[in-house]
């Protein structure tokens, strides 16, 4: 039996049974099994996914909520059906609270746009930490010019951590919102997020945690969290992109005007004045991404299958094989080694650029990406413009990061 064979991650399923669930990785390419290290970025989806979306396309495409007819009434069906499943994941109280946007992005933008907009005033301050995604950086930004509210960013420590005493003391009475990362993209940082929705709120901020890399690598209770806010992305956790989702607290949604106006978000509408829709769809105007939401309750189906504890288990193993196999290899940075991290590694080696590295190990089959990871002001923390990251999924192998440490030393010969 391979090594491959005897992880497991399901009850009665190993890694090499779950791999079988994802058709795209029994691929070769430029003639090598492919190794997909860019899960960060996009994750690859299972069979159950892709069969659930062209099983809505096939037989049950129609536009929701509107239509008596028998289609409407499916697609509606699953569409609402899907939602459940989302609450029921993030533990929310109803699905009052889940709403659907495209992703993580949009999902900031609606609060920045819709809460932040009617909130904020001059002077009012807004907290974020130095290892955001530009998702949580700009739209604040876009809010700062229109407010006159002023964005203020908790540093990291040498090691890719919070400074907690940093992000303490920048917590003070003007601090209107914390907007957190979860889960660091460019370091694979995990954050002490309870501890700092528990500062925040106590400073009486309202909290909004950016979960984009945390839905797939960690447990997520919004309840237990007692965050105000939770945004994820479909895509990073098995199901389709273009689909994604805010977590609001209901008495807070209730309070915030639309984001954007049109059909589905109204009960009435005249010239003089428009009634608009109870929660959640107040907040999804137009027709939504259908097939998307459907293919994200599948993916959650999935996902919330397996065992859990044995997932978390492999994520550390092939963390473990990372960062060893990586260690060593002269000239070779790990950027971001904090105690609590995801299976990602970032890495610069000295005298090789990184694009080269990453299309040379493209050649060998191996996908990772390279660039600022859309987190610059992260990355130049640690005085470099890019990295080369690799990040696992559920369906990653300690064989393949075997393979991926030997592709590295291999083409940091070839380029030096
Ligand atoms: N936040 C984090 C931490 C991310 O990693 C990403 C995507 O990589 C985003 C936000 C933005 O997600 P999306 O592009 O799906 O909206």
């Amino acid at each position: 039996m391979t090594a491959c064979a005897q992880q497991t991650a399901a009850p009665g399923k190993s890694i090499a049974q779950l791999r079988a669930d994802f058709p795209i990785l029994a691929q070769r390419v430029h003639n090598h099994p492919l190794v997909y290290l860019d899960n960060a970025a996009t994750t690859q989806k299972p069979q159950v996914v892709i069969d659930a979306i062209a099983d809505y396309y096939t037989y049950d495409n129609a536009n929701v909520h509107r239509g008596i007819h028998t289609l409407s009434e499916r697609a509606t069906a699953a569409y609402e059906g899907a939602r459940e499943k989302v609450r029921a994941f993030l533990n929310a109280a109803s699905t009052a609270e889940i709403i659907y946007t495209r992703g993580t992005t949009e999902a900031i933008n609606l609060v920045a746009q819709s809460w932040g907009r009617n909130q904020l005033q001059a002077g009012d301050e807004i907290l974020i930490t130095a290892l955001e995604h530009h998702a949580n950086i700009v739209p604040w930004q876009l809010l700062c010019q229109q407010t006159g509210a002023v964005l203020k960013v908790a540093p990291v420590l040498e090691d890719g951590t919070l400074d907690p005493a940093a992000f303490a003391e920048l917590l003070g009475p003007r601090t209107r919102l914390a907007a957190l990362v979860h889960v660091s993209n460019a370091l694979g940082t995990i954050n002490p997020i309870a501890d700092m929705v528990a500062q925040a709120k106590a400073a009486g901020a309202l909290v909004l945690v950016d979960g984009a890399q945390a839905v797939a690598h960690e447990p997520v209770d919004v309840s237990a969290l007692g965050c105000d806010f939770y945004a994820f992305s479909g895509h990073k956790i098995y199901a389709p992109t273009g689909i994604g989702i805010l977590y609001g607290r209901e008495a807070l949604l209730d309070e915030m005007p639309p984001w954007q106006g049109g059909g589905d978000m109204i009960r009435t509408v005249s010239f003089e004045h428009t009634e608009y829709a109870d929660l959640p769809w107040k907040f999804e105007a137009g027709t939504p991404h259908i097939a998307g939401a459907i293919g994200l309750g599948a993916a959650l189906d999935y996902f919330r299958a397996l065992d859990q504890a044995a997932l978390a288990a492999h994520e550390q193993s092939l963390l473990a094989a990372l960062t060893g196999g990586l260690t060593g290899i002269p000239g070779l940075r790990i950027i971001g080694t904090a105690p609590n991290k995801v299976a990602v590694v970032s890495f610069v080696i000295e005298g090789a650029h990184q694009a080269d590295i990453g299309k040379l190990l493209d050649s060998l089959g191996i996908a990772v990406r390279v660039g600022h990871h859309c987190a610059m002001p992260a990355l130049k923390r640690f005085g470099v413009t890019g990295t080369v990251r690799a990040s696992c999924a559920l369906y990653n192998t300690v064989e393949e990061i075997e393979r991926f440490a030997g592709a590295v030393t291999r083409v940091r010969e070839m380029l030096l």
